[in-house]
């Protein structure tokens, strides 16, 4: 779905940072240091296909930024994989991180394949001899550097990953916190999954809910009966469709590389994600039309525009045409900085990848906070806390001689568990993000949108974590 711009993603990551950095007081070295990325280990390694023939892969680790231990980000399978691509992603992560206080360094990995064309044999070699060159240069590890899920893997692939650095690491106490995005059996956190989808939500939702910023979008405050577009229906797409969805929006189009459909009265994520399990295609979804090309989806009337999928999908080209009110990045770098601004022309607000899809990464924090604990969240309050509110909750019955519904009763009663805490911890960081970053917004009227909003909040962040850390000889 990409197209081509007019620089590399990772120029427009400078672009948009360069954009920023005159609205802070960092001197120029300061800011060199923070846009550079520090380390790229770039790696070629043979595999021997299911058919015998020897492959050799292309594949990549960048550690953009070490003001904070471990570095952190996914590791993507897909063929759009390049050097470019990873070092750009690499340093979103450190300024996602930065802005929800999240205390990782930034980092992305990458291989160069389309998973759909290997067998998962292969995909296990290729996986695991990746974790093995990156234990080889020291580039993994619980206190070096910790990757997760992006584009093309998931807990599957996190598994051969803590598979392979334990069995090279024999007796590492927290190995297990060498990954994140693992199955929970391997040492994963409950809440994970649908982490970055759930985070996209709260972050929109808290957007809605300023009234301020709905009037002067010309919409009502709020995600109920919102016309939303979700493209890409993959894991955060589909969770972020599902959230909306459940708390009464619309999703009137979802698209995926094959095609669109689009439905006014709404479509169900999960019987799109069944049928196009089914069929092998999106299209011909029963109750919905066809659009003629996928990327017809950016351009329909709707209040929120989710571009979910790849990188640089909206960009001069066809920035012009797009008539959402908001545009929600929950990929990575879905708008490029033509697109955006095209969008403050319009009075369309970009609500920026780095701060609203770090949810994983929230999540992860959380998940590798679990794996150096060595204990599951909730273990220990769990029953205390329900002994206790049973205790409270028959104090208050007994005092007023009414006795409260036995659906309160079950509510009041409950002791948080793992999920509800992750869910908990996730919300509130949101929430607090994108106030912090509407504040800084607000209190400087020259900044010109959210994105470059979140960028002096992110630069602000790592400057000071330098200055702290003294380390300018
Ligand atoms: N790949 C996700 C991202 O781009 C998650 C990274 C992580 O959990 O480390 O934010």
């Amino acid at each position: 779905m990409s197209v081509k711009t007019p620089y590399s993603f990772f120029e427009s990551v400078e672009k948009s940072f360069d954009k920023a950095a005159q609205f802070t007081k960092w001197e120029d070295g300061i800011l060199q240091q923070i846009k550079a990325c520090n380390s790229v280990y770039r790696m070629r390694f043979p595999i021997k296909r299911d058919n015998g023939s020897i492959e050799v892969m292309e594949a990549y680790r960048v550690q953009h930024s070490q003001h904070k231990s471990p570095c952190k980000g996914g590791i993507r399978f897909s063929e759009a994989v390049n050097q470019d691509e990873v070092m750009a992603l690499a340093a979103l992560m450190t300024f996602k991180c930065a802005i929800v206080n999240v205390p990782f360094g930034g980092a992305k990995g990458g291989i160069k394949i389309n998973p759909r064309n290997y067998s998962t044999y292969e995909l296990e070699k290729i996986t695991r001899r990746y974790t093995s060159e990156l234990v080889k240069k020291n580039f993994i590890g619980p206190g070096i550097d910790v990757p997760a899920p992006d584009y093309g893997t998931g807990e599957r692939e996190m598994a051969w990953i803590v598979d392979t650095y334990q069995s090279l690491k024999p007796g590492e106490i927290d190995a297990a916190g060498c990954v994140t995005g693992k199955p929970i059996t391997q040492g994963g956190v409950r809440g994970r999954k649908e982490a970055t989808g759930l985070g996209v939500f709260f972050g929109i939702r808290e957007v809605c809910n300023m009234t301020e910023v709905m009037n002067k979008l010309g919409l009502t405050t709020g995600v109920e009966g919102k016309k939303v577009v979700v493209q890409g229906l993959g894991n955060v797409g589909y969770h972020t469709a599902k959230f909306f969805r459940e708390h009464g929006a619309m999703i009137i189009c979802l698209a995926e590389y094959e095609g669109a459909i689009f439905n006014a009265a709404g479509l169900n994520e999960e019987q799109v994600f069944q049928h196009r399990k089914k069929t092998g295609s999106i299209l011909n979804f029963p109750g919905a039309s066809n659009l003629a090309v996928n990327t017809d989806a950016l351009e329909l009337d709707c209040d929120i525009l989710i571009p979910a999928a790849l990188e640089n999908v909206i960009n001069g080209d066809n920035a012009q045409r797009v008539k959402a009110k908001i545009i929600a990045e929950a990929a990575n770098g879905p708008c490029t900085p033509e697109a955006d601004e095209i969008f403050i022309q319009k009075g369309i607000l970009c609500i920026p990848d780095m701060y609203l899809n770090a949810g994983g990464v929230t999540v992860s924090y959380f998940e590798w906070l679990k794996n150096l604990s060595h204990v599951r969240y909730g273990r220990l309050e769990k029953r205390f806390s329900e002994n206790m509110n049973a205790h409270i909750l028959g104090q208050i019955e007994e005092l007023s001689g009414k006795m409260v519904s036995e659906k309160e009763r079950l509510f009041i009663m409950h002791g948080a568990e793992e999920v509800d805490l992750v869910h908990s911890g996730l919300e509130e960081t949101m929430v607090s993000a994108t106030r912090e970053i509407m504040d800084i917004w607000i209190s400087n009227p020259s900044i010109p949108d959210m994105r470059t909003a979140a960028y002096v909040s992110a630069i602000n962040k790592v400057a000071i974590s330098y200055v702290e850390l003294g380390i300018f000889p």
